[in-house]
C-alpha cells in the first residue's frame, strides 16, 4: 500500500492532473473502456447476483455515461479561476479563487451497484484533478475482479489504481497518507472509516443508508403510485440505498394499495418471480439469512417464499406491521416491503421527525398543501414527489445524505466541488502601503473605530 500511495504522490506532484486536457482524456478513456467491455460487465454482475442486463445498463453504465458527458461538457468552466470583489481594507489588491485538487483520493465502494457506485465518485475525483485509488467491494467478487483488471491494465497506477480486498485491505490503505476519502456503504462501517480518517485529519464524504419511507396520502394516484413503488422497491431485488424501505399509506387506501402493488409484482415478474430473468438475487448467504429472518409468515400479505440455494427472496409485502417488528428495526435492503396505515399526515410527520434522517423520502400526493408540508417539515437526503429512486437520474441534483445517512454530496457539479479545494488568493499591489495596521498603535484605535464605521 505504501508503494501504491507513493506512486500516486509522485504522479500528483508532477502536475499532470492539473491539465484539464489530461483529465478530459482520462474520462473519455474510461467511457471508451466501459463501452468496449459492456458484455463482460453484464456478465460479471450476473454472476455476482443475477442482475438483469437491462438493470445493469440502466442503473450502472448509463448513469456513468451520462455523468461523464456532463463532466466533459462543463469541466472547463468549473475549473476556471474565479475573480471575486476585493475588500476595501486590502486596497489596493485583487482577489480570486483557484479550484485545486486535493491530491490522492481513496474511493471505498459497496457491492450493491458495484460498477456505478465504484466509478461515479471516481469520475468527479478525476474531473477535479486528483489521482484515485479505488477499493471495490469484495462482496461482488466477479465485478471487483473485472474492474481491477480493466483499470489496472489501462491506466497509469500513479494516476488511477484499483486495489481489491476486504476490510483489512481498506484499513491498510487508510493508514497511508491520503488527501480525501469517499466512502459508500453502511452507517456502521462509515463510523469506522470516519475514526480512521480522524487520525490523519483526512477530509471525507460518507454516503450511507437508512430506512427511506414512501408516504401515500388520500389524494394519490394509487395505481401509478403502486407501480412506481414496486419498481423502486424490487429493482436490484431491493438492494438499493434509496429504495423505499417501507410505505405509510392513508388507512382508507391501505387494502387497495396492497392489492395494486401485488398486481404490479405479478405483472413485472409473473406468478413465480423465481422463474423471471428480470429479478435479481441476494448478494450472499449472510444477507439472505438476515432477510429471510425478517419475514414473519403470519404478516405476509404477498410472497414470502425463499430459496437458500439460489439466494432467492420473493418480492414480499408485509402488513399489520408496527415499529416493534424486526423488519422495522434496521434498513431492510432486500425485496421485503412493509405497508403501514396512517390516519393523519401530521402524526406521521411527528413520528418520522423522531426517527433517523433517511437518505431518501418519497411522497405520493396530488395535494399541493401536503406536498409542501412534507418537504418542509421532514429532513432527508433527497427524494421525489410521485416517484421513487428517479431523482438519481438528474445530474443537476446533488446526491447525499443527512444525519445517519451520511454527509457530503456528489453527482454533476457537486462531484467536482466535493473533490476540489477552493484556494483563496489575495494579490496585493506594492505601490501603496497604508501604515495604519502596523505598531506602534498609539492613537490609531480611535482612527480605526472611525474608519470602520463607514465600511
Ligand atoms: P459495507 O459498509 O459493509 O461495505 C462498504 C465497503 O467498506 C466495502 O468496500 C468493504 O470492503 C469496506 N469495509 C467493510 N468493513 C470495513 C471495515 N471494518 N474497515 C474498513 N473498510 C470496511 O456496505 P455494503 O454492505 O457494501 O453496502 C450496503 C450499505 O451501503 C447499505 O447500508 C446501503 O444503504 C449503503 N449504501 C449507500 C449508498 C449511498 O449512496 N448513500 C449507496 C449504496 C449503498
Amino acid at each position: 500500500m505504501e508503494q501504491v500511495v507513493k506512486k500516486q504522490q509522485q504522479f500528483f506532484n508532477s502536475g499532470k492532473t492539473l491539465e484539464i486536457s489530461f483529465r478530459k482524456q482520462q474520462l473519455q478513456k474510461l467511457k471508451d473502456i466501459l463501452k468496449e467491455h459492456e458484455d463482460e460487465i453484464y456478465e460479471s454482475l450476473n454472476e455476482d447476483f443475477r442482475k438483469p442486463p437491462f438493470e445493469s445498463h440502466a442503473t450502472e453504465l448509463f448513469v456513468l455515461y451520462q455523468e461523464i458527458d456532463h463532466l466533459l461538457a462543463n469541466i472547463d468552466r468549473w475549473a476556471k479561476t474565479k475573480k471575486v470583489k476585493s475588500s476595501f481594507i486590502n486596497f489596493p489588491s485583487k482577489s480570486y479563487i483557484k479550484p485545486q485538487p486535493y491530491g490522492i483520493v481513496l474511493v471505498i465502494a459497496p457491492w450493491n451497484y458495484p460498477v456505478q457506485l465504484a466509478l461515479n465518485p471516481v469520475l468527479g475525483a478525476i474531473a477535479a484533478g486528483n489521482t484515485v485509488i479505488l477499493k471495490p467491494s469484495e462482496n461482488a467478487p466477479h465485478t471487483s475482479r473485472l474492474l481491477a483488471e480493466l483499470i489496472n491494465s489501462n491506466f497509469d497506477p500513479g494516476f488511477f489504481r484499483a486495489v481489491e480486498g476486504d476490510a483489512e485491505t481498506t484499513q491498510s490503505l487508510l493508514s497511508e497518507p491520503l488527501d480525501y476519502i469517499f466512502f459508500t456503504g453502511s452507517t456502521h462501517v462509515g463510523k469506522i472509516i470516519m475514526k480512521s480518517a480522524a487520525d490523519q485529519l483526512t477530509p471525507l464524504t460518507l454516503e450511507l443508508g437508512g430506512k427511506s419511507p414512501a408516504i401515500v396520502d388520500r389524494s394519490a394516484d394509487l395505481p401509478l403510485a403502486a407501480k412506481r413503488i414496486a419498481w423502486g422497491k424490487f429493482i436490484n431485488a431491493g438492494q438499493t440505498c434509496v429504495s423505499p424501505d417501507y410505505v405509510y399509506v392513508h388507512t382508507s387506501k391501505h387494502t387497495e394499495l396492497c392489492r395494486l402493488i401485488q398486481k404490479e409484482i405479478r405483472s413485472f415478474y409473473g406468478d413465480d418471480p423465481s422463474q423471471s430473468d428480470d429479478f435479481a438475487r441476494i448478494i450472499n448467504d449472510k444477507h439472505f439469512d438476515r432477510l429471510a429472518n425478517l419475514i414473519t409468515p403470519e404478516k405476509v400479505f404477498h410472497g414470502g417464499n425463499t430459496d437458500p440455494d439460489t439466494r432467492y427472496i420473493e418480492p414480499t409485502i408485509m402488513t399489520e406491521i408496527s415499529w416493534d417488528d424486526p423488519v422495522m428495526q434496521e434498513e431492510i435492503f432486500g425485496p421485503i416491503l412493509p405497508i403501514l396505515p396512517f390516519d393523519d399526515l401530521g402524526e406521521i410527520i411527528s413520528t418520522l421527525q423522531n426517527k433517523s434522517k433517511p437518505l431518501a423520502l418519497y411522497l405520493f400526493s396530488t395535494n399541493n398543501k401536503n406536498q409542501k408540508k412534507v418537504i418542509r417539515n421532514l429532513q432527508f437526503g433527497g427524494g421525489c414527489i410521485n416517484d421513487t429512486v428517479a431523482h438519481l437520474g438528474n445530474t443537476e441534483l446533488p446526491f447525499g445524505g443527512i444525519g445517519n445517512s451520511g454527509f457530503g454530496l456528489y453527482h454533476g457539479k457537486t462531484s467536482f466541488d466535493t473533490f476540489t479545494h477552493p484556494k483563496s488568493i489575495m494579490k496585493k499591489s506594492n505601490w501603496l502601503d497604508i501604515p495604519m495596521r502596523y505598531p506602534p498603535y498609539k492613537e490609531k484605535l480611535k482612527w480605526l473605530k472611525k474608519l470602520t464605521k463607514f465600511l
